[in-house]
């Protein structure tokens, strides 16, 4: 099995970034993704990121990527999209926070599987998660990454790069090695089921 990291937007993204501009997304991704790849090697697993450069890819040219793997892997990648939240357009500091994970509307039972082993490890350890029920840990949108692939595919949102607290710990090094730590443990456990 091959694990496929996205990692969102590219230096030439604008916008997303925190309000006092300590945060960029596409770089904060970028470095996370890097961790959880280093991870899931350390423990036998085979990673890679599915876009190495700094710029952004469109999201048509991540998919094919993405399907053209699962087309030569015999159908055997999983692809996890890593993102930080905002609730505005990243000038002001906002009160929305958390940690979530997302599939799309027409996600796979395996896709929904999978946010599920991720949003039981961030429970577990545990980070404050924002769930659409209390009793459902993942979201559903028509977000292109995870509508266009056709393996089975979660795009997470760690914390938000507009709230303050939220900015603080994912600078922090607890807070990376805590969102790194979620994708690790949480892909681990799917592939084991
Ligand atoms: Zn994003």
């Amino acid at each position: 099995m091959k694990v496929l990291i996205d990692n969102g937007h590219g230096e030439n993204t604008p916008g997303k970034r925190s309000p006092d501009g300590r945060l960029r997304e596409w770089a904060y991704t970028r470095e996370i993704a890097d961790m959880v790849i280093f991870g899931l090697r350390k423990k036998g697993v085979n990673a890679e990121r599915i876009v190495k450069e700094d710029t952004d890819a469109p999201l048509s040219e991540r998919c094919r990527r993405a399907n053209d793997i699962y087309k030569e892997t015999g159908k055997k990648a999983i692809l996890v999209s890593i993102h930080c939240n905002a609730a505005s357009s990243g000038t002001n500091w906002m009160n929305a926070k958390g940690w979530s994970v997302f599939v799309s509307n027409n996600a796979s039972s395996n896709s929904k599987r999978l946010a599920e082993c991720l949003g039981q490890i961030a429970e577990c350890i545990p980070v404050p998660i924002r769930k659409p029920m209390p009793n459902q840990l993942y979201w559903q949108q028509n977000l292109a990454i995870c509508r266009d692939t056709n393996c089975p595919a979660v795009l997470t949102e760690n914390f938000f790069q507009d709230n303050k607290e939220d900015v603080e710990y994912l600078l922090s090094q607890e807070g990376k090695q805590t969102v790194a730590q979620i994708h690790i443990d949480g892909i681990v456990k799917y592939l084991s089921l």
